[in-house]
């Protein structure tokens, strides 16, 4: 990374499902030396550590919403931050920015954490400072964090009636725009701080019609974007590149789930425009074109194929 260097890694594009192959719900964003998450689901340390990245050098930590697929690695990052040599050894508060519950999270993974952080005190000398917490919450649309050239700004989504509050993240840098749609249906507050960005970033959810009958996946199904309406957002925001992460493909014994080509020709039905489908250390460089990269050490070097 160069001071200048603005970095999207897709860390975790899945779902509440407990997949190998796609981690929980977080997006590490790095902007010259800044670092940023954007919510910790399952796995998220596994993949900072996959990128040799330590996890106390992550600055702040942000939340979308308080669904737990989207927070449950948040102790893992909290606490595994803190331990010495190559994790990072954290020693400033764990920074945490999220809309109204942050602080109810934040404050209850303290006590539930309170005997590991006493133990390792007294076992580890680890610097009470570096465990420490500092959580700022907000309730409306605006700048939420703005420093060494870096704004993000959160705006409300549509996640459903009672999923509330869940907004999206709009990260800008050195004149580059990166948005993030959180888990939302589709929404105009994503069309609005999504327009003019280089990359969009977008959940995704999709079933096959004979499944879309049944109750549960019309609620799913009703709380996300399916790929029809996604390439709506993208049309009417044309970034330089869309991503998908958040890939819910549904299925059932009978009925098997979409593929990923189904949701891109689903896509295609309504934007002709640069599309990429997430995968977990897929990276996107901002520069003046978005460069997709993949980081996974197993996978072929990066190619055409997940560019669509
Ligand atoms: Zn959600
Ligand atoms: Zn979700």
């Amino acid at each position: 990374m160069t001071a200048r260097d603005f970095r999207v890694t897709l860390l975790g594009t899945g779902v509440p499902i407990p997949s190998p192959d796609r981690f929980g719900p977080c997006t590490l964003v790095e902007a010259g030396d800044q670092k940023f998450l954007i919510d910790a689901g399952r796995g998220a340390t596994i993949r900072l550590h996959q990128l040799k990245l330590p996890i106390g050098r992550i600055d702040v930590q942000l939340l979308t919403h308080y669904h737990s697929d989207h927070t449950s690695g948040v102790p893992d990052v909290w606490l595994t931050g803190w331990l010495e040599s190559h994790f990072g050894t954290r020693k400033t508060p764990y920074r945490v920015i999220g809309p109204t519950g942050a602080r109810e999270l934040i404050e209850n993974l303290e006590r539930a954490y309170a005997l590991d952080i006493k133990i390792r005190v007294a076992d580890e000398n680890l610097p009470l400072s570096g465990i420490a917490t500092d959580v700022t919450e907000f309730d409306c649309d605006g700048t939420i964090y703005e420093q060494g050239g870096v704004r993000a700004i959160a705006f409300e989504v549509d996640h459903g009636d009672v999923i509330k509050p869940c907004y999206g993240y709009r990260f800008e840098y050195g004149g580059r725009v990166a948005v993030f749609s959180s888990d939302t249906r589709y929404n105009h507050n994503v069309i609005k701080y999504g327009t003019g960005a280089d990359l969009l970033v977008h959940e995704v959810a999709s079933a096959r019609p004979e499944l879309i009958k049944e109750a549960y996946v019309q609620r799913i199904i009703g709380h996300h974007t399916t790929p029809r309406e996604a390439g709506l957002v993208f049309a009417q925001t044309k970034p330089k590149l869309a991503a998908y992460t958040h890939i819910a493909l549904l299925g059932s014994e009978r009925i098997p789930p979409p593929t990923i080509d189904d949701i891109v020709t689903e896509t295609r039905e309504t934007y002709g425009g640069p599309l990429a489908v997430g995968e977990d250390l897929m990276a996107f460089e901002i520069g003046r074109t978005v460069a997709v990269r993949r980081l996974k050490p197993s996978s072929p070097p990066a190619d055409s194929a997940s560019v669509a």
